[in-house]
């Protein structure tokens, strides 16, 4: 097992998972990706406890590798929050969002926060992480790396395009944590932790801990092989899987989990107003373009940046479209969603979610194995669904605790040399 770059086309240059984890992006620019994508271990049993679970279905990704021994612990530690499955009247909902800043980033975060620690501790390397984030990314590396020891982390995150409650979770730490209010869009921000990347004078001592990072996917694949193996014992049949998609981190995940043998049908990619998956998946032409603001704001990417490893895995528009398909929703269905959903179920969603939702009661109302992803908790949305329901929605305790924090950033312009 090794991992190269997705435009090293000869596979010429060959890291090790530990080596792809510290490094973030690859040096040509690509994103990291698996020589192969081994099958699932048969003994793998989704009534093991979850730590133990993730490391045997990442043991083959980290064979011979400096973390392989450790690689249970960290998943035990970095995993330490519920995974829930509830039933609504027409769906599953898989509920990711239990961890400390209730997003399903946390998964990906805290494997990574806890691998690098472990890495940098016994080489004595320290490390800053450059995060760019349009809402829970940010908060979600934060909260992971508080604290950690020979890591430090920036934060950069849009002016004025994240929620209230999301802006305090990137604003209320110390410590080896600072964040950046950018006065730019997300893709700005982006473009920032890219320049800061490839200029080296700071290159050396970054480190990405976007859904770039191999570490955040690797996790990410996780859940979706336990969550269908739970499925199909519960319910006796594969689930359809919906992803609530931006950057596609999360989805990609869910593809590698499926290509291992996953017993996962089919996976769905529900977007906001930003249409560059399913415009694709249309016309054949692939087009970055400029992301547009929505109601679901952790999705707003206009150029998602893990597609390039979609189309590493699956190389021709063809098997692209064998393999994908993506619905846009735009705000106003967002919004009587989570109405709809209320009223049927008493069950609150947020606005990431319940793009996820509206692509099922729209294409494929009727079907009775769908697997729905909540990607947040409602109350970091309190701002959108609260006036909708005509409700308060109770805070988790965890994102309580961040809330009441004090708050602090640096206000720059979109230039990434104010960051240093
Ligand atoms: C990040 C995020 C998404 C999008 O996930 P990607 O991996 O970027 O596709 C969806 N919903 C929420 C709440 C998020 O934080």
């Amino acid at each position: 097992m090794y991992f190269y770059s997705t435009r090293d086309t000869g596979r010429v240059v060959r890291l090790s998972a530990s080596q792809a984890i510290l490094k973030g992006l690859a040096a040509d620019g690509g994103l990291f990706v698996p020589s192969s994508l081994p099958a699932l271990a048969r003994g793998l049993d989704s009534d093991m406890p979850y730590g133990q679970f993730a490391a045997s279905v990442l043991e083959p990704f980290f064979k011979d590798d400096e973390l392989e021994d450790s690689l249970e612990e960290i998943c035990s530690s970095a995993f330490s929050f519920p995974i829930v499955i509830k039933d609504l009247s027409h769906a599953s909902v898989l509920e990711l969002f239990h961890g400390p800043t209730s997003a399903f980033k946390d998964f990906g975060a805290r494997f990574l926060a806890y691998s690098m620690e472990r890495l940098l501790v016994r080489s004595g390397k320290k490390l800053c992480i450059l995060v760019a984030t349009s809402g829970d990314t940010g908060g979600a590396v934060a909260s992971a790396f508080y604290k950690r020891k020979n890591l430090s982390v920036k934060v950069l995150f849009p002016k004025g395009r994240v929620a209230e409650r999301q802006r305090k979770q990137l604003t209320c730490w110390d410590d080896n944590v600072e964040s950046f209010e950018v006065d730019g869009s997300f893709d700005d921000c982006q473009r920032m932790v890219k320049s800061a990347f490839v200029d080296h004078e700071y290159s050396s001592s970054l480190s990405s801990a976007n859904s770039i990072n191999l570490g955040r996917l690797l996790p990410q694949m996780v859940y979706y092989v336990y969550a269908s193996m739970r499925y199909v014992k519960e319910k006796g049949k594969k689930p359809v899987i919906i992803v609530p998609s931006g950057n596609v981190g999360n989805s990609t995940g869910a593809y590698w989990a499926m290509e291992m043998g996953a017993p996962i049908e089919r996976i769905v990619l529900a977007v906001n107003a930003n249409r560059t998956i399913p415009d694709y998946l249309e016309s054949g032409q692939y087009r970055p373009r400029a992301s547009v603001k929505t109601l679901a704001n952790a999705m707003d990417v206009g150029a998602p940046s893990n597609m390039e490893r979609l189309f590493n895995l699956y190389p021709d528009i063809e098997t692209i479209r064998a393999h994908l398909s993506s619905w846009s929703v735009s705000d106003d269905e967002i919004v009587s969603t989570i109405r709809r959903v209320w009223d049927e179920d008493g069950y609150v969603m947020c606005p990431h979610t319940a793009c996820g939702e509206y692509v099922r009661k729209t294409q494929l109302d009727g079907l009775d194995n769908v697997l729905l992803v909540s990607t947040a908790h409602p109350a970091k949305f309190d701002t959108i669904v609260e006036p909708i329901i005509g409700q308060k929605v109770p805070v988790p305790a965890a994102l309580a605790e961040l809330l009441g924090k004090e708050s602090h950033c640096r206000e720059i312009s979109a230039d990434y040399h104010e960051l240093f």
